[in-house]
């Protein structure tokens, strides 16, 4: 990858981080008042828990960013974590955080449904759709 490739990266990494601080600075707004009434207080419940699982992907995603660019720093960016081969440039620029390639992210999302897979079916079409989508 070329120095202006990976700068490219950089400040899609850095305007993704700049949208996601921007909108977790509205974190104070998520504090919803008590309601005497108790319907409203399921209603108010179900809102944070909605704001609050919000926070957390973003949280999890401002990490994820925060890795890549520490990557971009120590020149290891755009190489898979866990097989040590280049991430395809169509893959990065759907997702310029990704720490895998597709076949180890695959990999991965099949471990983590697993309860869910019948042996053998790899949840292969729906990620092939998806990077179809983004691209
Ligand atoms: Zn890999």
């Amino acid at each position: 990858m070329t120095k202006s490739q990976i700068e490219k990266f950089k400040e899609a990494l850095l305007a993704k981080l700049a949208e996601l601080s921007q909108s977790s600075d509205r974190r104070d707004e998520i504090q919803i008042e008590r309601a005497p009434d108790s319907l409203d207080d399921l209603q108010n419940m179900l809102q944070r828990d909605l704001a609050v699982a919000q926070l957390n992907r973003d949280a999890r995603l401002i990490r994820e960013i925060q890795r890549a660019l520490a990557r971009i720093e120590d020149g290891s960016y755009g190489v898979c974590l866990h097989c040590e081969e280049e991430i395809s440039p169509r893959r990065l620029h759907a997702v310029p955080w990704a720490a895998l390639c597709i076949k180890c992210q695959e990999r991965a999302d099949a471990s983590q449904q697993e309860t869910e897979t019948v042996p053998g079916d790899e949840p292969f079409f729906e990620s092939q759709a998806y990077f179809a989508d983004a691209a």
